[in-house]
C-alpha cells in the first residue's frame, strides 16, 4: 500500500507530497469525509512518509519503518480511536499519548498521533489536545480524522488544516470490489449503490444475495410479505434495511421524474416504475428523509428491531396510500 494504491483522493495526496517535498508538513490536519473512503489509509500512508527512511520520495513502502506503520506496530505512531462500546476517546486515553509525544522519538523521527474520530473525543478530551495542536513539540504532528465536521469542538478544527475526503466513483469502487474478489456483476451494481463509500460497497459485496432479497421484497406487491419475512435484529442487519429501503424510494423518486432517468436498481426497473405510478413523489422523497433520519438515530435505539418495525410501518402506509 502506498499513495498510488488509494484509490481517489487526488487532492489530499498531492497536497501532502507536496507538504512533504517542501519540508512543510502541518503540525495539525483535520481530515473530513465520509466514511469509508480512505482516511484512515491516508493518514496511514502520512504517517509512513514521516518515518520512512528511503531516499526516495516517501513512502517507500519497503523499508522497515514503512512495515511497522503498516502493521500499526511503529512505537512513534500513535493511534486514538474509540473506546469498546462507549463510543468516546476519553481523556485518559488522550493524556497518555501526550505524555509520550513529549518524548523524543524512540526510533522514528517524528512522534505522530492519528485521531481517528474527532468527533469522538470527549469535550475534556478535545480541550487537552488544544495546547499541543498549537504548540507540538518540535517533532509531533498530528493528523485527525472525522465523517462529521459539525460535532467536533470548532477550537480543534480552528487549530487544523482543512482537508476534504470525497465520496469515491463508482468505477473506484468496482475496482476496488474486483480486487476483493466479488463477483463482477454485483460489482458494478454495488459500486452505484454504496455511495461513494468503499467500506459500504465491501459489506453490501459479501452479502449481495440478501441485497436481492430485500430488493424481490421491496418490489412485491404482496405486502403480506412483509410480515411472513422476519425483520432483522442486529443494528447491521437494520442499516442495511434502511439504506435498502431509502436506495429504492430514491429510484421510484427519480422514475416519477421521467422515463429516460437511469435507475440504479436496473434489475428492478419494472416494479420501481410500477411503484412511481402509484404514489406520489413528494411523500416517497418525504417518507426517505424519515429512513434517513431513523437510520441516522439507530444509536439510540437499545433493540434495534424497533426500529426495522417502524420502517415497516413507514413503508406499508406509503404503499397502501
Ligand atoms: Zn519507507
Amino acid at each position: 500500500m502506498s499513495w498510488h494504491d488509494i484509490e481517489g483522493q487526488a487532492f489530499a495526496k498531492q497536497i501532502w507530497q507536496a507538504h512533504l517535498a517542501a519540508g512543510t508538513v502541518a503540525n495539525a490536519y483535520l481530515v473530513v469525509g465520509p466514511a469509508g473512503v480512505g482516511k484512515r489509509l491516508l493518514a496511514q500512508e502520512l504517517a509512513k512518509a514521516l518515518q520512512c527512511v528511503s531516499p526516495e520520495p516517501p513512502p517507500c513502502d519497503r523499508c522497515a519503518p514503512c512495515g511497522q506503520v503498516g502493521r500499526r506496530t511503529h512505537p512513534d505512531v500513535h493511534w486514538l480511536q474509540a473506546e469498546g462500546s462507549s463510543g468516546f476517546i476519553r481523556l485518559e486515553a488522550v493524556r497518555e499519548v501526550l505524555g509520550r509525544i513529549a518524548l523524543r522519538p524512540f526510533s522514528g523521527r517524528y512522534q505522530a498521533v492519528i485521531v481517528d474520530g474527532a468527533h469522538r473525543l470527549t469535550d475534556e478530551a478535545a480541550n487537552s489536545l488544544l495546547k499541543s495542536l498549537e504548540e507540538p513539540p518540535a517533532h509531533a504532528r498530528f493528523v485527525l480524522l472525522t465523517e462529521a465536521l459539525a460535532r467536533c469542538l470548532p477550537t480543534i478544527v480552528s487549530r487544523c488544516q482543512l482537508i476534504r475526503a470525497h465520496p469515491l466513483a463508482p468505477e473506484a469502487l468496482e475496482r476496488i470490489l474486483r480486487a476483493n474478489h466479488v463477483d463482477p456483476e454485483a460489482a458494478a451494481a454495488v459500486a452505484h449503490l454504496a455511495g461513494g463509500s468503499a467500506a459500504r460497497a465491501l459489506e453490501l459485496g459479501e452479502d449481495w444475495a440478501g441485497y436481492e432479497q430485500l430488493m424481490a421484497l421491496l418490489a412485491s406487491e404482496q405486502w403480506t410479505q412483509w410480515f411472513e419475512s422476519e425483520l432483522p435484529d442486529t443494528r447491521q442487519g437494520v442499516e442495511r434495511l434502511l439504506d435498502g429501503m431509502v436506495a429504492w424510494l430514491r429510484d421510484v423518486a427519480a422514475a416519477a421524474t421521467g422515463p429516460t432517468t437511469s435507475l440504479v436498481h436496473q434489475r428492478f426497473e419494472a416494479p420501481v416504475r410500477r411503484a412511481a405510478s402509484q404514489v406520489a413523489p413528494a411523500r416517497c422523497v418525504q417518507t426517505a428523509l424519515d429512513l434517513a433520519a431513523l437510520r441516522d438515530s439507530l444509536d439510540q435505539f437499545v433493540n434495534p428491531r424497533l426500529a426495522a418495525a417502524l420502517a415497516r410501518e413507514r413503508w406499508l402506509s406509503l404503499m397502501a396510500a
